[in-house]
């Protein structure tokens, strides 16, 4: 039986939360003489002297409505990165407990890991990009509090199989995040419509890949409303930005464009996979269900440099494992696109 007490730190589990004037006081009107803010107004136009809305309620009502989730179950992020520190820090003793990743994978699980001094157990994906359910929960010990799965994979590109993540869901009795950083792109729905029928589960994704906000720094993590009050509790106060916040709100009325983009993209992605096949730096292009290629080719790093000595830059991934020669390469406009195929058509 999975018990998010049980598996909490005990210092966590302690804590009280930071009340900051912004939680004890929740209406808008009225003289705020409570947070010393500039009560004469900012520098800035829009002003942004008063502290922001440390829960982002309109931001998660949004949000909910898109993604067909209750805001009760989601947590805001300064990018995905703060939800992927904050679970760590939330269940791992360190110097004591471990995580397990699938490597390739994305970089942050392991960085994240070693900066709260946490181990890192490494169960490769099959040579065919699959989780090896057995070895993952075999490799699992009494101080495995958290397994990390990327799906759509970054930078496999390909989905996991969703049987091998019920698999990992049901038998491990700790936390299971599936990053869905890329899930857009994909024809899979994702695991947020289950919350419900997995107690263990959290849920990752971003605003930065599919709708183009990047650079605001806003990332989503969906879990029980049990996981999200830890969440909540252990964050920064004000951890999203009010400017952030307010842009985030706007681009989030776009939904139709973020379709239009995505359509676009998955267009570009099967254009540029034909025009790449069959020209001699290609060696395979692996099946992606995000907005990238991995290209394994004859030169790996000498191709990666080739390509940046012509301004174009990719994503060097031939020292990874199971990666060997291969880039990494984000699905450019078709002008960009172009520009790629012709540089590597003269690679010798
Ligand atoms: C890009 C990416 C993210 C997004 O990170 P942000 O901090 O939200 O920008 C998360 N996970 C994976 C696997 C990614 O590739």
């Amino acid at each position: 039986m999975f018990s998010l007490d049980k598996l909490l730190r005990d210092n966590i589990r302690k804590a009280e939360a930071y009340s900051s004037a912004r939680d004890e006081y929740e209406g808008s009107e009225g003289i705020f003489l409570d947070a010393n803010e500039n009560s004469l107004g900012s520098v800035t136009d829009p002003p942004y002297h008063r502290y922001p809305d440390p829960l982002q309620r309109p931001l998660k009502e949004v949000i909910a409505a898109i993604k067909r989730a209750d805001v009760k179950n989601i947590f805001l992020g300064n990018g995905s990165d703060e939800p992927i520190d904050l679970i760590i820090r939330m269940v791992c003793k360190p110097g004591i407990d471990n995580i397990i990743i699938m490597p390739p994978t994305y970089g942050m699980y392991q960085v994240s890991a070693a900066i709260n001094d946490v181990e890192v157990k490494k169960v490769p994906l099959s040579d065919d990009f699959q989780i090896r359910t057995e070895a993952v929960l075999e490799a699992a010990d009494e101080h495995t509090k958290i397994i990390f799965i990327c799906s759509p994979n970054n930078p496999t590109g390909n989905s996991l199989k969703v049987k091998d993540i019920e698999e990992v869901l049901n038998k491990f009795n700790g936390l299971v995040v599936i990053d869905e950083a890329y899930i857009d792109f994909s024809r899979h729905i994702g695991f947020v419509p289950r919350l419900k029928e997995f107690p263990n589960l959290v849920i990752l994704q971003t605003l930065s890949k599919a709708w183009g906000m990047a650079a605001l720094r806003l990332g989503m993590a969906y879990a029980s409303e049990e996981i999200i009050s830890v969440f909540n509790k252990i964050k920064p106060p004000y951890n999203i930005n009010g400017a952030s916040q307010s842009i985030a709100l706007e681009g989030l009325r776009k939904v139709l464009s973020k379709e239009m983009m995505v359509e676009q993209i998955l267009t570009e992605r099967e254009r540029l996979k034909d025009n790449l096949q069959g020209l001699p730096v290609v060696v395979k292009i692996f099946p992606s269900d995000a907005n990238f290629l991995l290209v394994k080719t004859t030169g790996g790093k000498a191709v990666y440099e080739f390509l940046i000595e012509r301004k174009i830059i990719t994503r060097d991934r031939s020292s990874v494992v199971l990666c060997e020669g291969c880039l990494r390469i984000t699905v450019g406009t078709p002008d960009e696109n172009d520009k790629l195929i012709s540089a590597l058509k003269e690679y010798k």
